[in-house]
């Protein structure tokens, strides 16, 4: 393998903090006749020793995921992280906005020209740039960063939000690593790649979505007399703690890797043994990787339910296990359901009592570790 070379600042030392072995395209779900093997990669984290940002190393597969249906509680995030800039006085009330967004969804686009602010020609100028996990999906992040800083207007601002590798480190999270996904912000990483592009983050909001995102607001080095405003300062303490550029902070995580994966095996295994039926919700990529480390099949979970119609008639990469639609949790009546996404509990919760009804629980596939 040609030596890597980091995705943002282009040093070439740092080190392998997270190898999940090979692994399948996680957003490639085979038709539940195709008998496999499906095809495998390495799926792999690094940490550049110069700028600190943890990247994945290397992608040979192609992005190829049926559309996954919106999380409320990615719709409500955006409420209120829009409600949240504007009292804080960072969406002009006239202007030019952009977005560079998710190919999972989540646009908050509707939510700030509602507010007045009009959309920018294509490739032109904008006043605000938002940019909601969409930065984490380019191969080049050097590029795309200065991409999106080359349109930010004189007196503009952008507006980032990512998962926070630190709550990744701390809440265990190494399912969070999947391909087509390059790069993992700590906040630290974020300012060290702004800062090269000349501009500086200027104040943060913390949000409690996938256990804890950043939404960071930055402008040019110039504009503005302040630098950096408390938020942000204690967000660079809170990954200064948790040690986001130290390589031995990640060990723990590797640790998690097969405790977890474990932890579910057996879990599954006993609620078989014991005569439960169990099922699985949220085809997700977290739930691919948790699945295929802990080597399930259909004999231990004999579905995986999700709401979004093109995941129907297909099935978890590298396992046999269908995903099925959700009219099986009704015919099904499982005494569990392990829920692979945590974020969707409550939502869940409502759309689907009748598991509840029936005697059954809400299992948090996260916390079984
Ligand atoms: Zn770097």
């Amino acid at each position: 393998m040609d030596k890597h070379a980091c995705r943002a600042c282009r040093g070439s030392g740092g080190y392998l903090v997270l190898d999940l072995g090979e692994q399948p395209a996680c957003d490639y779900f085979p038709r539940c006749g195709d008998p496999g093997p499906d095809p495998v990669y390495p799926l792999q984290m690094w940490l550049c020793s110069s700028c600190g940002l943890a990247q994945l190393l290397a992608d040979p597969t192609v992005p190829e995921e049926p559309r996954g249906a919106e999380p409320a509680a990615l719709v409500a995030q955006a409420a209120d992280a829009v409600e949240r800039v504007s009292a804080a006085g960072w969406l002009p009330d006239q202007g030019v906005v952009t977005e560079y967004g998710s190919p999972h969804g989540g646009s908050w686009l509707e939510l700030v020209t509602a507010r007045g602010l009009l959309t920018s020609a294509p490739g032109g100028q904008a006043d605000v740039i938002i940019d909601c996990f969409g930065l984490m999906h380019a191969a080049d992040q050097h590029q795309a960063l200065a991409e999106r800083t080359a349109r930010i207007a004189p007196g503009g601002v952008l507006l980032l939000q990512y998962h926070a590798l630190s709550t990744i480190i701390g809440g265990g999270q190494w399912n969070a690593l999947r391909h087509g996904h390059y790069a993992y912000y700590s906040t630290t990483a974020l300012t060290a790649m702004l800062a090269a592009a000349g501009f500086s983050p200027r104040t943060a909001w913390q949000f409690d979505l996938y256990g804890g995102t950043v939404l960071l607001a930055a402008t040019r080095a110039g504009d503005g007399p302040e630098g950096p405003d408390d938020a942000v300062r204690s967000l660079l303490a809170h990954d200064a703690r948790v040690g986001v550029r130290d390589p031995d902070r990640f060990a723990g995580l590797q640790r998690d890797v097969d405790a977890h994966a474990k932890a579910l095996h057996d879990w599954l295994a006993a609620q078989r043994s014991a005569g439960c039926r169990v099922l699985g919700y949220g085809a997700a990529s977290r739930a691919v990787a948790l699945l295929c480390q802990a080597r399930a099949d259909r004999g231990l979970l004999p579905a995986v339910v999700d709401a979004s119609p093109a995941k129907q008639g297909l099935r978890m990469p590298g396992t046999d296990i269908p995903v099925a639609d959700p009219g099986r949790l009704a015919a099904d009546k499982p005494d569990a359901v392990v829920l692979f996404v945590p974020d969707l509990l409550a939502e869940v919760r409502e759309a689907f009592p009748e598991v509840e009804a029936a005697g059954g629980r809400w299992v948090d596939a996260q916390a079984l570790h």
